[in-house]
């Protein structure tokens, strides 16, 4: 059985009084919690204060972006001994915005999903496709080149620790969320490749999170689907309220 994970990405939001106490609040509501894995991403000048706010909580810490190299003349980059010496257990790696707007290339996403893996980290590698790509039903062509190029030379073992995020760029910050059926197809897909470029335990053992407009209304069709094992969520995060919202989705 896979575990349920749903994580919070903040983007560039916040500023720190209130990362902390998002923090706090969701670190005393995931008390009631069980059965289900919790994290949140800050920016990463906030993650030493918000990794504080939810030491020894239910809540895990993660980051939104490292750098492949060790440590060096990198200017601005993080590396992913920093985001363990502040308690990360994830990085997001390859989100859309990064892919997108910054323009990280699938080789550049791979190059971080081996760093982030031999640093004990747990990449969150994100992967999805345009409004245009979907309309010319290019949608699993696209996500297949997005597996086999950021994930390239992995392990079967080190697929399976990983967890997945296919975040259809159409669907985030725009309010449009995929229909389950249509996350549940691409979810589907995605264990197929990994059973053909791996083996069915591993297709069975990775987390695959949906992620695009994701909020407490419609997370429960989502989250039910049989291939959908969590969700990442980006504007719905930045509330207490509507995160908790959403991991109640869960319960059905
Ligand atoms: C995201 O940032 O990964 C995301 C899915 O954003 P939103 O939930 O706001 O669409």
């Amino acid at each position: 059985m896979r575990r349920p994970f749903i994580a919070g990405n903040w983007k560039m939001n916040l500023d720190r009084a209130s990362a902390v106490a998002l923090a706090e609040g969701l670190a005393k509501q995931a008390e009631a919690v069980d059965d289900v894995d919790l994290a949140v991403c800050p920016p990463s000048v906030y993650l030493d204060a918000v990794g504080k706010a939810v030491a020894g909580s239910k809540v895990a810490l993660g980051a939104q972006n490292m750098y492949h190299e060790a440590e060096g003349a990198f200017t601005g980059e993080i590396s992913a001994a920093m985001l363990n010496d502040l308690g990360c257990r994830y990085v997001i790696l390859g989100h859309s915005e990064r892919r997108h707007v910054l323009g990280e290339t699938d080789a550049d996403i791979n190059k971080k999903v081996h760093v982030a893996l031999a640093g004990g980290l747990t990449p969150i590698v994100c992967v999805g496709e345009l409004l245009e790509e979907r309309e010319a039903g290019k949608t699993l062509e696209v996500i297949r080149t997005q597996f086999d190029g950021s994930l390239a030379g992995l392990s079967g073992d080190q697929v399976a620790r990983l967890v997945i995020a296919y975040e259809p760029v159409w669907a985030i910050g725009t309010g449009k969320v995929a229909t389950p059926e249509q996350a549940e197809e691409v979810h589907l897909d995605l264990r197929k490749i990994i059973a053909d470029r791996y083996n069915e335990e591993v297709a069975q053992a990775v987390r695959i999170q949906y992620g695009g407009s994701v909020k407490p209304d419609n997370a429960a069709e989502l989250l039910q689907q049989p291939n959908i094992d969590g969700a990442l969520v980006g504007g719905a995060s930045l509330k207490v309220d509507s995160f908790m919202g959403i991991v109640a989705g869960l319960g059905g």
